[in-house]
């Protein structure tokens, strides 16, 4: 194959895809119905070559040296940067792959220098990634506030306004919920940052996969998200900084310019928070899943899983004994659909559903108990989460066996 050429950057089209032949490109569905996607996706064939073919033909380290191998490899893994750069439109940020979003959240948690007495405005629409790197620092005498949701399970802005002050040195939200599928207002909280002088860190882990998300729109200071719930890698994940403000976590080679015989430069751009060979076949991986989906059109993927999360909504909401956990405005969710049914645990359900109906969901309590308890649901939910490569008569099956069991 012809190796030296990186490729075209993935364009935004606007016809509507052909979803079957799309699906047709993930080896993994075959007659699966798998509905854990907020989890994990699946990855296409592109993704699946791309590594293969860094594995079998241009295989060794990044950055380092001048031979042929190792300049293919180099150009191959910054240009992913580029193009997972360009989903987001984070061209002008630094764009820094790290092992997923947990990583992207702690490197930032540790990388910025607390002050006794700064707050972070957080909410308890969060997965516990996006909770325990802050709550690690109320040791340094840093203060959380907690936003929490109006009875429609959307976030209560009113609150969140109330939250905010001069104190305040950072704010961080999930752009979308992994259990209820809320999509989070970030763009009228950067106001509220601006305002107050405060960072806005966002977690993006479930919605660059499913929604248009455009960092400078955003207001965003740091964006989060993981590849392996874009179609991507597992073990891959970005870090997007608008500016290199934070200290590296990590040290050592890769991530200096120079080292003297007491100290060191660091690098320029995302080698400085890329210390150690990275995971150079997962980040080329990541470059091409990003590749995918903006090829398709974020907005085409939007509009079909709002469509298929509506159906699903609706199907399961008529099942007498079936409580969904969904904010009722489609504007305002994702593919996400928490529910649970009167009488059966959620894992009881979960492995019913895979056992007689050879359906995969999640059950339990979704790294986000804070949330749980907030629901009310102390044993957590079972949840539905979408890809666009799911079927409207794969969410009728899940319907259909949800009935079966309850009867
Ligand atoms: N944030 C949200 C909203 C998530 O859904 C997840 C994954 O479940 C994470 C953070 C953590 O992602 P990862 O496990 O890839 O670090």
């Amino acid at each position: 194959g012809d190796i030296v050429n990186v490729g075209d950057e993935g364009k935004t089209s606007s016809a509507v895809p052909d979803w079957e032949s799309l699906r047709n490109q993930f080896p993994m569905i075959g007659d699966l119905i798998y509905l854990d996607n907020a989890a994990t996706s699946f990855s296409p064939e592109s993704v699946l070559v791309a590594m293969d073919q860094f594995e079998r033909s241009y295989r060794a380290n990044v950055g380092r040296g001048v031979h042929r191998l190792t300049r293919i490899a180099s150009q191959k893994y910054w240009h992913a940067h580029e193009k997972a750069a360009s989903l987001i439109n984070g061209a002008e940020g630094t764009t820094v792959f790290v092992k997923n979003t947990t990583e992207a959240v702690t490197m930032i948690a540790r990388g910025l220098e607390w002050q006794p007495g700064d707050v972070i405005v957080t909410t308890i629409l969060e997965h516990h990634s996006n909770l325990l790197p802050w709550r690690a620092l109320e040791k340094s005498g840093v203060t959380l506030r907690i936003v929490g949701l109006r009875p429609d399970l959307t976030l209560d802005m009113d609150a969140f306004a109330a939250a905010m002050d001069d104190s305040v040195r950072l704010v961080a939200v999930t752009q979308a919920s992994n259990v209820t599928g809320t999509i989070v207002p970030v763009a009228e909280i950067a106001g509220f940052c601006r305002r107050h002088g405060a960072l806005l860190s966002v977690d993006a882990a479930q919605s660059v996969p499913h929604m248009p998300v455009n960092v400078r729109a955003l207001g965003a200071d740091f964006l989060s998200f993981s590849g392996h719930k874009m179609c991507g890698p597992t073990g891959t994940g970005v870090l997007w900084m608008k500016k290199p403000i934070l200290e590296p976590l990590f040290l050592g080679g890769g991530m200096v310019e120079h080292v003297t015989d007491d100290g060191f430069t660091p690098a320029e751009g995302f080698h400085r928070y890329e210390a150690g060979t990275p995971n150079i076949a997962g980040g080329i991986g990541l470059g091409e899943a990003a590749a995918f989906l903006k090829e398709i059109g974020m907005e085409q993927i939007e509009a079909r899983e709002r469509e298929l999360g509506s159906r699903l909504i609706e199907k399961l909401s008529a099942i007498s004994g079936v409580q969904v956990y969904a904010p009722a405005d489609p504007n305002q969710r994702i593919g996400v659909v928490s529910f649970t049914i009167d009488g059966i645990p959620p894992h009881e359900a979960a492995a019913y559903l895979d056992d007689e109906g050879g359906i995969m969901v999640r059950s339990g309590m979704h790294c986000a108990e804070p949330l749980m308890r907030q629901l009310g649901c102390p044993d957590g939910t079972i949840r539905a989460s979408l890809a666009f490569y799911n079927t409207a008569s794969e969410i009728d099956t899940l319907a259909a066996t949800v009935r079966e069991m309850i009867s």
